[in-house]
């Protein structure tokens, strides 16, 4: 048998029983559950605000756009952000025409506040902030650096739900927090997102700006009269999530930190393996006083490209989070300024990490791990 990097895993019939319902109701566009679970995530993570989107990716783009319109920044200015990390998150500051300047990752893979503060100039107006495989990294110096300076923090949380940080869900503090709920993340659906905004004004534009740049959703039109006399006030785009994720992103919130605590299982069944080989395997460390969602689990090893083809040769499928960034042409102009990310990068391998993985599969991949790593 086959053993991939992640395997999606679904209560179905829980999902069809909320599915139905929207089916049942005629009611499968934005609205109903999308409500539904926006309010349940509230009460689950803290947030004050939460709009469910189609995808982490749109999130981003909302945090850049809303956060750029209402703090009147500029194209060309800055935002420091990491190579570590999915295209999505760098990307969404294109779309905005401004500058992703990279800065270091640390040992955590996240961003180091100590190359960070370096990078900072005159033009720097956020920093974007990815927990990489759910680690909190040094997310809290990096938020004190965005208080000094009066820069914007935005996060990347898309391998983040359910992680916490001293005892509570990472990132309330922010000005904007994305997560995912695409098929393979903590919360999977088919693909969907949330954006969490501190300010209530930034929630209410995220909002429009989803829908099209319109002032009501149909949702809210279809309560009243005059439901065909909307306002179009900005060029936005179609960006909502829609009720049947919504149903199965419901289902799928009730075992959230049931199904993380058992990510954290099978990290500790790893750990537990590769402990007495530590100077040939190093995993990579959870920042103290973090509580991951476990989304990764990463190790260092020093022959990652032979390491991978060996697990495949065993039927283990591990993958590599990320390719550094700078390494693409259209942000190869960072080559060379983040020597960790850059030397990591070719070290790094994640290995299989899912829910249906058993302790029997675990124990498996760890012997092939620790045969083949040098
Ligand atoms: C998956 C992912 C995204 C994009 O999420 P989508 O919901 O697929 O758009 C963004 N950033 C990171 C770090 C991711 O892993």
């Amino acid at each position: 048998m086959k053993i991939q990097l992640f395997t999606p895993a679904f209560r179905v019939d829980e999902c069809l029983r909320e599915i139905k319902e929207c089916l049942e109701k005629g009611w499968t566009g934005i609205g109903f559950k999308t409500v539904e679970f926006e309010r349940e995530w509230k009460k689950y993570s803290g947030f004050e605000h939460a709009h469910f989107v189609n995808s982490a990716t749109a999130a981003l783009h909302l945090a850049v756009k809303i956060l750029k319109v209402q703090n009147g920044w500029h194209d060309e200015e800055e935002i420091i952000s990491t190579p570590l990390t999915f295209v999505s998150t760098n990307h969404a500051i294109r779309y905005e025409n401004m500058k992703v300047v990279f800065a270091d990752v640390d040992e955590y893979l996240c961003l180091d506040p100590l190359d960070v503060e370096k990078k900072i100039t005159d033009k720097t107006r956020a920093v974007m902030y990815v927990g990489l495989g759910g680690n909190s990294g040094r997310y809290e110096e990096i938020a004190e650096l965005c208080k000094k300076y009066r820069l914007k923090l935005i996060v990347d949380a898309a391998h983040m739900s359910g992680t916490k940080l001293n005892g509570k869900v990472l990132g309330t503090e922010a000005d904007a927090v994305a997560f995912s709920f695409q098929a393979v993340k903590n919360l999977p659906t088919g693909d969907a997102g949330m954006i969490c905004f501190k300010n209530k004004e930034d929630d209410l534009l995220g909002r429009k700006m989803s829908w099209l740049g319109i002032n009501k959703d149909t949702y809210q039109r279809d309560q009243g009269s005059y439901k065909w006399q909307y306002e179009v006030e900005h060029l936005g785009y179609k960006y909502n999530g829609n009720a049947i994720m919504a149903a199965i992103a419901l289902v799928q919130l009730k075992y959230l930190e049931e199904d993380n605590a058992y990510r954290r299982q099978v990290a500790s069944w790893y750990d537990e393996h590769f402990k007495v080989y530590f100077d040939k395997i190093k995993p990579v460390p959870i920042f103290p006083n973090c509580e991951s969602s476990r989304h990764l689990y990463i190790i260092e090893v020093n022959n990652r490209d032979e390491l991978l083809e060996k697990m495949n040769e065993a039927d283990i499928f591990p993958g590599v989070h990320y390719r550094d960034n700078t390494e693409y042409e259209m942000y190869s102009y960072g080559k060379g300024l983040c020597p960790n990310a850059r030397r990591l990068n070719k070290r790094i391998l994640s290995l299989p990490l899912h829910l249906k993985l058993t302790q029997e599969q675990v124990d498996y991949i760890a012997r092939q791990v620790i045969q083949y790593a040098r």
